[in-house]
């Protein structure tokens, strides 16, 4: 579980960046960039395809399409002709910046910079195209009539026009160093090497660390040699923070964090004030669990009970995730997975997709992904954080996992899977390009989260032979919640709570980078109830040790609504469709819960999130599910804690 935000690049999306379309002529005399230079290259070559490849059967749908087309109005004539324009350069330049992204993120050689300037100049001819004056202006001025479009016309035009925003050519210097201090900034953290005691270590090892040792001295020295990275990041941060908010401004956003709301066609304050509500109605939820676990870890370690908690008693760098304090006997899955490969762990979470009708990956899926981890001795390293991309808007679909035979990555696997069917599942003709992405990235994130929750399920883990026999240890159902609640009740004070927050302040309050280390600090202690082993300075920067600061910026609230979503979805499923338990559901083999979730992957962007709620699902946003289903285990804490003082602030 613990890796559930480190799913990272969910939608995995360069945002739309304008293309040169052919138009408005260009500076020419300052033609200097080398990207823009691919950029025409690859336009004529996209022009001279269209002309080469017309089918029979293509040329026919043209006829057909024009002699429909006469009765349209003139703006959405237009429009069509536009788009059609747009999709074509934009799939291509999207292609090649995905394939040099994910060289940058496989392939991490110190002192080889060619990777990098590859990234560089794709992603620049991709801003180059979306976000052109041409793009923005045709737009602008077809949105302007709105009246005359279709509406999935206009929603591919305002998707256009959100995509231009990221890196629109009005701010071209900008956008240039943006993408240069993206690039730099990703090296340097998945570059970096980590220290211990003298010896070079991976994160990996430092995450085992926190998971089982027990001497608090040697867990107080993992958890800082874990923090040290961020150092090094700050400067790029601050790069990174002006000119975020400086290329969204250039098209009129306030400011980077309402650029990336506004993707749910929400404003900043709705946004904050759906996470503050999420906060608060989990809050009793997340005090039992913050005082139980005050009182045991203090027992663990010898050490009298503190009123918040140290961050290095806790299982995860970021005390986002708890879910190793415990284990439940019964349901050992690092047991049960010592046996099996690594291999094993990633076709089995296809499997479980192939059971609920989904077809099996693509070939290309498992001959281009990089699954597995790479040996110390490589020679290269390569992003340790899970991912799954859609590379070409279309069939060419990857994942890059460092997956092992143990239980997080057995969820992890189901998880990225997840993002995978759902790419797959609205690469269809009938949808277009630019709205081939989730219903809103919380959808993106919900989906394989659900999964590998039911994954986790008493009766699944037996199906699949993953427990001992019924008769043997049945486990206890109250400690299984206790362990999921230490990662989805724990998880929102992080994601709605510190990280939305922090992130908020950081682009909407420009917060001066000389504060940011004791305001982190404060948003920990105030959210999470958790205070750092020793001082930290403003010489360490410890927002930027998390991934997603760096390279997922603004978004961070996605992780949170998706457990939201995931639960009031799996709620559904499991009363009205398996009529089950939904603490104790088994999705596998049952092809209406597979089609129930086509009903919802399918339709891609084209449908309002909340609309689309509505439609399948029947309620809007709501976290009302998942405190049902942690409600036994509420009463089982308040048993326990009574009497205890709760030590946690309100939000
Ligand atoms: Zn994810």
């Amino acid at each position: 579980m613990s890796t559930h935000d480190d799913h990272g690049h969910a939608a995995h999306g360069h945002a739309p960046a304008p293309a040169a379309l052919p138009g408005k002529p260009t500076d020419w005399a300052t033609v200097r960039n080398v990207s823009l230079l691919i950029a025409i290259f690859a336009l004529l070559a996209w022009m001279v395809s269209l002309v080469a490849c017309g089918s029979v059967e293509a040329r026919e749908n043209e006829r057909r399409a024009e002699a429909a087309s006469a009765a349209w109005p003139r703006a959405e004539q237009e429009a069509r002709a536009f788009l059609k324009r747009y999709d074509a350069g934009y799939q291509k330049l999207y292609a090649a910046a995905s394939e040099a992204e994910w060289l940058t993120n496989t392939h991490i050689v110190e002192g080889d910079d060619s990777n990098a300037r590859r990234n560089d100049s794709s992603k620049a001819a991709l801003a180059a195209f979306t976000g052109s004056v041409e793009v923005i202006e045709t737009c602008r001025r077809l949105l302007a009539q709105k009246k005359e479009l279709e509406p999935l016309t206009a929603r591919q035009l305002e998707m256009v026009l959100y995509n231009a925003g990221d890196k629109p050519a009005t701010a071209k210097e900008l956008v240039a160093q943006r993408i240069a201090a993206e690039t730099k900034q990703v090296e340097k953290l998945f570059g970096y090497s980590f220290h211990l005691d003298g010896k070079e270590v991976t994160p990996n090892d430092l995450d085992e660390l926190l998971k089982k040792e027990t001497d608090l001295k040697k867990r107080q020295a993992a958890w800082e040699a874990s923090k040290e990275v961020g150092r090094g990041l700050k400067g790029g941060l601050a790069d990174l923070q002006r000119l975020r908010n400086g290329t969204v401004r250039a098209l009129g956003y306030p400011d980077y964090f309402s650029y990336m709301v506004s993707s749910y066609g929400m404003t900043t304050e709705e946004m904050i004030a759906l996470n503050d509500r999420t906060l608060r109605e989990l809050r009793p939820l997340y005090r039992e669990l913050h005082t139980y676990w005050r009182h045991e870890l203090a027992k663990r370690y010898g050490q009298p009970v503190p009123d918040m908690i140290p961050a290095h008693w806790l299982p995860n760098r970021w005390s986002q995730d708890w879910n190793e304090l415990m284990s439940v006997p019964g349901v050992d899955l690092n047991a049960a997975l010592k046996d099996r490969s690594p291999e094993w762990v990633v076709k089995q979470a296809e499997k479980l997709y192939v059971s609920l009708g989904f077809p099996p990956l693509p070939p290309t899926f498992w001959e281009k992904s990089s699954l597995y981890p790479v040996a110390a001795d490589a020679g290269f390293k390569k992003n340790t954080h899970a991912s799954a991309w859609h590379m070409d808007l279309d069939r060419d679909v990857r994942s890059l996992m460092s997956v092992e035979n143990n239980r997080e990555w057995y969820e992890t696997a189901h998880h990225e899977l997840g993002h995978i069917y759902y790419y797959l599942s609205y690469s269809r003709p009938e949808i277009p390009l630019v709205l081939r992405t989730g219903a809103n990235p919380a959808f993106h994130e919900g989906i394989g989260t659900m999964i590998g929750l039911a994954a986790m399920q008493p009766r699944f883990i037996q199906a699949v032979g993953l427990a001992p026999a019924a008769s043997d240890s049945k486990p206890d159902p109250i400690q299984m919640l206790h362990q999921q609640a230490l990662f989805y009740a724990v998880f929102t004070p992080w994601s709605s709570g510190v990280m939305t927050h922090f992130e908020h302040e950081l682009y909407a309050r420009e917060l001066p980078k000389e504060q940011w280390n004791q305001r982190w600090w404060e948003l920990v202690a105030k959210y999470q109830g958790i205070v750092p082993p020793a001082q930290r300075g403003e010489e360490f920067c410890d927002a930027a040790t998390k991934t997603h600061i760096n390279d997922t910026p603004a978004m961070y609230y996605s992780y949170s609504l998706a457990n939201v979503i995931l639960m009031q979805i799996h709620d559904h499923i499991a009363r009205e469709i398996l009529h089950e338990d939904p603490h104790d559901a088994n999705y596998f083999g049952h092809r209406e819960v597979g089609d129930f979730l086509r009903l919802l992957l399918a339709p891609g962007a084209t449908v309002d999130w909340r609309q689309l709620m509505k439609e399948k699902l029947g309620q809007e946003i709501s976290a009302e599910p998942m405190l049902r289903y942690f409600e036994p285990l509420m009463k089982w804490l308040q048993e326990q804690n009574r009497g205890r003082k709760q030590t946690l602030p309100d939000v």
